[in-house]
């Protein structure tokens, strides 16, 4: 494969002089100590994390074997004699050194309406909710299904099962009643934590209403915890509704941490794949904590007294790392955003920044594009000066985009940290050191501690060792926090990650690696694509679309977009007795995933390309729509090559 474009030249941002400076220096500052840090890391993987799960994690139980187990069977294991709970590790031992430091800062939709909560304040709501919990019948290995706004009380709801050895399971509330059903099922939940109704951006989300939707096909949901988010009655459903405040009130404040093993699951989250069916990824509770305790610390340099601001949403992996999991373990301080970067201005986020004092900031691209078209403005009237680290994650981040951010929001002395990781990772796999790493923008960089990167030749499978690569990403050893498996579905997880290479862990995305050693992120090269950050599947969309009685074949293709990353595009072939509206089928995807996955556009059509043996050509479909008609590629395995320009034509006309 051809490597020229590797080596264009990119502007290098040096490490600012501010954090070179600064005292306490960061915890990585110079290339050379990251280098020797990394080394250590692969070639002894067992002494370095080893070192670190006893510094900064607090076992009940010591370990004896930091690592066993591997790629061919999947059965790797961290720390595996380990005992430990992961809300002691939150809570309780900086409560009772620390009992009133602000632990979350609660930044409500309207912006005067938030508050603080304390490490005591949180270890005993905690409390007070696993003992509601315990008192309903939730037990240790429980799954839990969670759909809650973002206010504290999601929080709260994630750590009270951390603390009864309960498995959460967030589904992100932009989910709809369909998607959330499916994910109840799937786990088997007797419990669900929800909230009244959420409010977001001024709107109301009718929460409870999405819940009682989703129940009515869930025979097996025994008890719905509802927290009162605002005043509104809603239906509810005796005895298998309970409210939280009623609850509460009958519980004290102490509840004693389950002990589990540091491979009991602390969670799971579905996540999409190259099939309609989203999968349950199952993480570890010991090997987990410590990678994303050690992602805070030395990737956004965490110090005592910072104030960490991710503006995420709790349902997704960044949302548990970076506003629980994270912050809470290394005893910080962390911000809980219930609202919308525009709410009630476009100047939200940065109000946010100057009243709170972030230090380290985390947003996604999908955000800061859209910040961007509403002008520095926005930014420049307010006072940025407590930032230190500006992040982003979750897509991929353009240079121009990136030297905006920096120049905007950072100010040019700030680091800026673009992280590339996945679910099933868990924790950070490249990114920049802020005291050490030169940045070329666009590229997360450099492997994180611990993670072996190797790239691989798709055709070969066989590794390119040149410095210059461009192929597939892979990870050649595991690392702490690595998903363990698919709930219910093991065969799933080694078919997905460690069967395609062995050897090796396969993350579906497409990788370069410049006579630098910089790594740049090609994007996916299964059907997965990336709208606003979300990850969906092709075929969860053409799915939802087939559930509509006029649908008799879809195709879904994720297309460039300015804001939004990318936008889904479809091709819709009708049943001949149907005629429906192109809204029809996009409140379908609507009510069938959620309002996310909504197509940009439909293209009604007569047939879709496809190859002998029936498989839809979506590579032919993107090109079409990317006008990139000149390099369609070889057609010849199709079986209906005529479609081709009745479908350029149409895309052209519509
Ligand atoms: P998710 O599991 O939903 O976080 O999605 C993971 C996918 O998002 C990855 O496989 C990448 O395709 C993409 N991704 C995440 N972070 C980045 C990043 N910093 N740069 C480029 N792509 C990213």
């Amino acid at each position: 494969m051809s490597t020229d474009h590797l080596n264009i030249e990119f502007k290098l941002h040096p490490v600012p002089n501010r954090l070179l400076t600064r005292n306490p220096p960061p915890h990585v500052n110079s290339i050379e100590q990251y280098k020797k840090l990394y080394e250590e890391s692969i070639k002894n993987p067992t002494e370095f994390w080893g070192k670190l799960a006893n510094e900064l994690l607090t076992w009940h139980t010591p370990f004896k074997t930091v690592l066993s187990g591997g790629f061919e069977y999947g059965d790797v294991t961290w720390f595996r004699e380990g005992q430990l709970n992961a809300s002691y590790n939150c809570l309780d031992r900086h409560a009772i050194i620390n009992p009133d430091k602000v632990a979350l800062i609660y930044e409500a939709d309207e912006p005067d309406q938030g508050r603080k909560i304390t490490y005591r304040e949180l270890l005993h709501d905690v409390c007070r909710f696993a003992n509601v919990l315990k008192a309903h019948g939730v037990r240790k290995g429980d799954i839990i299904t969670i759909y809650m706004p973002m206010v504290p009380e999601a929080a709260i709801a994630l750590l009270a099962c951390a603390r009864l050895g309960a498995v959460h399971s967030v589904v992100f509330a932009g989910f709809s009643s369909d998607s959330l059903r499916n994910r109840i099922l799937d786990a088997s939940s007797k419990f669900v934590i929800t909230a009244n109704e959420g409010r977001r951006g001024g709107k109301t989300i009718h929460t409870k209403k999405i819940i009682d939707e989703a129940l009515t096909e869930c025979p097996g949901v025994k008890r719905v915890f509802v927290f009162r988010r605002t005043d509104s009655s809603v239906p509810f459903s005796s005895p298998r509704d309970v409210w939280w405040h009623d609850e509460i009130e009958k519980q004290r404040p102490y509840c004693p941490p389950e002990i589990v093993n540091a491979e009991d699951p602390l969670f799971m989250i579905y996540t999409s794949g190259s099939t309609g069916k989203p999968k349950g990824v199952l993480h570890a509770t010991g090997g987990y904590l410590l990678s994303v305790v050690a992602n805070l610390k030395y990737v956004f340099d965490y110090h005592e007294g910072d104030i960490f601001g991710c503006m995420t949403d709790i349902g997704w992996a960044v949302g548990h790392n970076f506003i629980v999991y994270g912050p809470l373990t290394n005893g910080g301080t962390a911000l809980l955003f219930e609202s919308t970067p525009i709410y009630p201005t476009p100047s939200r986020y940065w109000e946010i920044v100057a009243k709170h004092k972030i230090t380290q900031f985390f947003t996604a691209p999908t955000a800061i594009r859209l910040l961007r078209k509403f002008g520095r403005e926005y930014v420049d009237s307010h006072d940025l000066s407590s930032l230190r680290v500006i992040i982003s994650a979750g897509e991929p981040i353009n240079p121009d985009v990136w030297e905006w951010y920096n120049e905007v929001v950072g100010r040019n002395v700030c680091s800026v940290v673009d992280n590339y990781w996945q679910t099933e990772t868990g924790s950070i796999i490249l990114a920049p050191f802020p005291g050490a790493t030169a940045i070329k923008p666009g590229s997360a960089t450099f492997p994180f501690f611990g993670i072996d990167i190797a790239i691989l030749d798709p055709e070969t499978g066989e590794e390119i060792k040149t410095t210059e690569a461009e192929g597939i990403l892979a990870i050649r050893q595991p690392w702490p926090s690595i998903a363990r498996t698919i709930y219910n579905d093991h065969n799933r997880y080694l078919n997905t990650y460690l069967r395609p290479y062995k050897g090796y862990y396969f993350t579906s995305d497409g990788v370069g690696r410049d006579r630098d050693g910089y790594y740049w992120i090609r994007g996916r090269v299964d059907d997965v694509i990336n709208v606003s950050g979300h990850r969906l599947s092709t075929s969860e969309i053409e799915s939802a679309l087939l559930m509509h009685p006029a649908t008799a074949e879809a195709a879904a293709i994720g297309v460039d977009s300015e804001l939004k990353g990318q936008c889904v595009h479809t091709f819709v072939n009708l049943k001949s007795d149907h005629d429906i509206e192109i809204d029809d089928l996009v409140s379908q995807v609507r009510e069938s995933i959620g309002p996310f996955a909504a197509p940009e556009k439909i293209y009604f059509v007569n047939d879709l390309p496809k190859t002998r043996s029936g498989k839809i050509m979506r590579r032919v479909l993107k090109k079409i729509v990317d006008g990139q008609t000149d390099s369609i590629g070889d057609l010849s395995t199709l079986a209906n090559p005529e479609i081709v320009n009745i479908l350029i034509e149409k895309v052209k006309h519509s």
